[in-house]
């Protein structure tokens, strides 16, 4: 099994070291275990490393992979955010495996965030459906920027329960085009069944459209705390499965490399 989607406690919001991390995963079966951090950038920084913290995770997780090299393959990634303006070019420039492009911000609102000072209010004020939309066309903004190797948490949206049995609509496909135009994966994130909507990332539709699209996956947990790094691995395996998928992608030097699941 393989999750590449894992956070260390650099970002302020997740606990365990990076150590702690990698020796659950050994114990839990992962073979291919990547690290991918919430970059830094000139935007909400208490949720993530600052800039001159790269270099350390860096040569930590450098160190891990010589470690534990003979019992597992630890990859190197971060999970960033595309917002002109706010982004640090060198994020883009580091030597990594692969980067997540996530979207968990609309404008200034981190949507994804019970403690922003929008307050849940926000997504019916906003109006649901154009809330869906803005973020769909940011996802689609995302991949067009050719900056990512993965999609993060595809529909996170629907994290409070608010699009509950949604229909993908024509939103979903034109992020989906620019997705399939940029070369990228998508993951099937697993942190979303312990949210409120109880259901992984992207949903069951989703994915089968993302399969008609001949688009490739990957797998992550999103863990902030070790104990979460492959809980519901098999889950997400098994769907993946269920819906026709015989591959899924792992990243090496930001090249992309399929495996039989
Ligand atoms: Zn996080
Ligand atoms: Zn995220």
């Amino acid at each position: 099994m393989m999750t590449l989607h894992n956070h260390t406690a650099r970002c302020n919001h997740a606990t365990g070291t990076m150590e702690e991390y990698v020796q659950e995963a050994i114990r839990r079966g992962v073979t291919i275990f990547g690290f991918s951090d919430h970059a830094p950038m000139l935007w909400d920084e208490g949720y993530r490393m600052s800039a001159d913290e790269m270099d350390a995770y860096e040569s930590e997780f450098f160190a891990l992979k010589a470690k534990y090299a003979d019992q597992i393959t630890l990859l190197l990634g971060y999970e960033a955010d595309y917002l002109p303006g706010k982004t640090l070019r060198e994020v883009f420039e580091r030597k990594v495996d692969y980067l997540i492009g996530s979207v968990h911000f609309l404008g200034d609102w981190g949507f994804d965030n019970p403690q922003s000072v929008f307050g849940m209010d926000e997504f019916l004020q906003r109006g649901l459906d154009e809330t869906w939309r803005a973020y769909f066309a940011a996802i689609a903004d995302m991949a067009a920027s050719g900056l990512f190797d993965i999609v993060g948490h595809i529909d996170l949206i629907k994290l409070f329960g608010h699009y509950k049995g949604k229909k993908p609509d024509d939103a979903v496909i034109a992020a989906l085009e620019a997705i399939k135009k940029a070369n990228m994966a998508v993951e099937i994130n697993t942190s979303g069944l312990r949210k409120t909507v109880g259901e992984q990332y992207p949903s069951e539709a989703i994915l089968r459209e993302i399969f008609s699209r001949a688009i490739p996956i990957t797998f992550g947990g999103d863990a902030h705390e070790p104990r979460y790094v492959a809980g519901e691995l098999p889950f997400a395996y098994d769907l993946a499965r269920s819906v026709g998928y015989k591959e899924a992608a792992v990243f090496e030097a930001r090249k992309m490399r399929l495996m039989k699941i």
